[in-house]
Parts: structure tokens; sequence; C-alpha cells
């Protein structure tokens, strides 16, 4: 046993989790398994596991709900923290909303909506939690995170609280730069006074367009590529021959280029050999370097 399970455990007891399989925490169902894995219940706990593992020198990864994620056969090392449901209440107070890093945030676009607040809809199909969204600055159909934020809270890698004004969250493409090990717990947002007929119009847009667009039936985790500037990746791999090329139980899928598909059974090392291949064929046709938008994590 090593000392920060020691530690942990003292604190914890059985809810520390070793060996605990990701695969089903995951959208694509894939992945090894987390060394230690903790439910952290409210915010007392996830700084006590965060200062705990800082203190032992043992890295902490904060997972969403692993929609942009691809985690190694391997698992990952140290210690990986997911926030429970006390994570998840939305408030709303005129045109603020604060929404809990663990709330769904097609739940907070759908509700912002209704509520007659502009600003979210186009978070409508966008799986995950609130948290995860922020940090990859989630974004589609003209809207993005980093427009509508005013501040995240969070618990940084030494157990302090602290509140991010939006001007030091870093906003990027499909990026942040928060401090190093920063759990975002909470985030604020301010949205514009909305017709409710016309919100809800558009999120039913969109949730149609996503409909039309994107594999629903086999695991994935979206977008596989980010859009390199001035071109579309899904065109870029598919004038590439991408489409419906397999490896092992993983595949471009068919309906839309870049997103890669469980068909069944794949590996993490399936879904990287197409990743590879796809970045190789794409730089000999055109030049172009793609960067993965899904993030590899884990032991590879
Ligand atoms: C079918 C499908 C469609 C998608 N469509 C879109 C789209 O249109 N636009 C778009 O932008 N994305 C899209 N995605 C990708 C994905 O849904 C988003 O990136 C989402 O915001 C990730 O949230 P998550 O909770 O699943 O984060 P995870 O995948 O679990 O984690 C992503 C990153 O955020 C970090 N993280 C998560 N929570 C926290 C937290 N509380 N504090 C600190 N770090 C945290 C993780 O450590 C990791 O680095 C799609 C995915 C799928 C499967």
């Amino acid at each position: 046993m090593s000392a920060l399970e020691r530690s942990l455990r003292e604190r914890f007891g059985a809810r520390l989790r070793v060996d605990h399989p990701l695969a089903e925490l995951t959208s694509f169902k894939i992945g090894g398994p987390a060394d230690l894995f903790l439910l952290a219940e409210d915010e007392d706990e996830l700084a006590a596991a965060l200062t705990l593992a800082r203190r032992h020198d043992v890295p902490a990864f904060c997972l969403g709900a692993g929609t942009n994620l691809l985690i190694s056969d391997r698992g990952i090392r140290g210690l990986v923290v997911k926030l429970g449901a006390a994570f998840g209440a939305i408030t709303i107070d005129g045109v603020a909303v604060s929404a809990g890093a663990a709330a769904q945030f097609g739940d907070v676009a759908r509700l912002t909506a209704a509520r007659g607040l502009a600003g979210l809809e186009f978070g409508e199909g966008i799986p995950g939690t609130v948290g995860g969204g922020l940090v990859m600055n989630a974004g589609a159909f003209g809207g993005e995170m980093a427009r509508v934020v005013t501040a995240v809270h969070g618990v940084d890698q030494d157990g302090a609280r602290r509140r991010l004004p939006s001007e030091q969250i870093g906003f990027a493409y499909r990026r942040t730069s928060l401090p190093r090990g920063f759990v975002i717990t909470r985030a604020d947002f301010h949205l514009a006074p909305g017709d409710t007929a016309a919100l809800d119009a558009r999120v039913r847009e969109i949730h149609a367009r996503r409909l039309a667009r994107q594999p629903r039936d086999l695991p994935n985790a979206g977008s596989v590529f980010k859009n390199p500037p001035q071109a579309f990746a899904g065109r870029l791999l598919e004038a590439a021959g991408l489409k419906g090329v397999r490896q092992g139980g993983a595949a471009f899928s068919e309906c839309h280029a870049n997103f890669i598909v469980n068909l069944g059974g794949a590996r993490a090392a399936d879904v990287r050999a197409l990743i590879d291949l796809a970045r190789d064929r794409v730089k000999v046709q055109t030049g172009i370097t793609l960067e993965t938008e899904v993030r590899l994590v884990g032991e590879w």
C-alpha cells in the first residue's frame, strides 16, 4: 500500500477505491483503471484529497463526465477525483447564473433557455459537465463558454479555495490556462434577457442539427481533432479517405469523419493508431498538422 493510499484510507475509509475501472466513466467506454479513485462529496473532501496527493507528490486528475477523453489502456497513475452530486446545483438570480461543476452542461443550457435567458443555447447536446466544458472552453454553433463565464470557483492543488475571474482563465480555442491542478467546483455566468419562445426554437434547431450530423449509436468522444485555422478537420479527414477506416475495435465514423467510434471492444491503442494515421495522411496531403481536441490521458 502506498503512503498516499494509507493517508487517503485514514480519511475516506472504504470510499477510496484502488485499481478502479474507468472505461465505463467515459463516453468512449475505453481505458484502464485509476490507481486510486475518490468521489468527493463536498469541498472539504476535495481539498483534503488534493492536499494529501500534493503532500505525497502524487499527481491528481479530475474526471468530469469523460466525454472528451481517451484514457490509455494502462490507465491513470496516481489519484483520480470525481465530483459528487453536491457539486451539481444550479441557481438563477436575474441574469446571473451559478452552476456547480458537476452539473450537466446541457441541463444548464436548457434550463436557462426555458427561463428566458440567452447565451448558453449552444450547449444543447454538448455532453459532459460544466467543469469539463469550462476547461475545454466548449463551444458549438457560434457560441463558446468564454463569452458567458464571469468567474470560476475551485480548489487549487494546495487545497486553497480560489475564485478566478474570467480574464484569469486564459480562454482559447478549446482550451484554457487554468493553474496546474486547479479543480473547478462552480462557475458564474452572465446571460442576457431573451424571448423564451425564440430561445426554445433555437435549442430545438441545434438539437435537430446535431442529430442529423453526428453518430449517436456508437460510443465516441465527439470531435477527435480541432479545426485548423481556415479549415474543417472533418473535411480534411474525409478528403484523406478516412471515413470508415478501421483499426481493431475502432473506426472513423461513416457519418462524420472527425468522429472515431468504438465498434465494440476497442482499445485505446486502436484509437491512438487511427489518430496517428490520420495526422500523417493529412500532413502529407495538405501540409496541415492536426491537433487533437480529445485529450489523451494516463500512462501511454
Ligand atoms: C457526442 C459528443 C459531442 C460533442 N460535441 C461537442 C461540441 O459540440 N463542442 C465541444 O466543445 N465539445 C463537444 N464534445 C466534447 C465534450 O463533450 C466536451 O469537451 C465537454 O465539455 C467535456 O466535459 P466532461 O465533463 O466530459 O470533461 P472530461 O472529458 O471528463 O474532461 C475534460 C478535461 O476537463 C478536465 N476537467 C473536467 N472537470 C473538471 C473540473 N471540475 N475541474 C478541473 N478540470 C476538470 C479533465 O481533467 C480533462 O482535462 C462532444 C463530445 C461528444 C461525446
